[in-house]
């Protein structure tokens, strides 16, 4: 006897309390596929930057602009960093740690203020 499933399709429409561009922004982010020099460098144009060279531009210019620099370290983003101080302590202070907080929707606050800061 063949086992028969019901599939259950959900066809109400997400509701999100961001919109879809802002949302889109974030996760563009979290799949490394946005504007921060650490990943434009790697497609410049058919002209790979090598990786040591990708810096961030915000802030003298020597730290590489990644994702963790993004989030933790560069100093021009610090005002921000206050601002959400929240979501800063030592139990927060790797990127897979500080993803996985329970204020999920402060973490995504807190990153599309750097995008918008940065102008990416
Ligand atoms: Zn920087």
């Amino acid at each position: 006897m063949a086992a028969s499933f019901q599939l259950n399709v959900v066809t109400a429409p997400l509701q999100l309390p961001v919109s879809g561009r802002r949302m889109q922004r974030f996760l563009q982010f979290r799949l490394a596929s946005h504007k921060l020099p650490i990943v434009v460098g790697r497609f410049a144009g058919g002209q790979h930057v090598a990786r040591a060279n990708r810096v961030c531009t915000h802030c003298g210019g020597v730290a590489v602009a990644d994702e963790l620099h993004m989030v933790f370290e560069c100093p021009a983003l610090h005002p921000l960093r206050q601002q959400y101080a929240s979501l800063f302590s030592t139990n927060t202070d790797t990127m897979r740690s500080f993803f996985a907080q329970q204020d999920h929707m402060r973490v995504f606050k807190f990153i599309l203020s750097c995008l918008d800061f940065l102008q990416i």
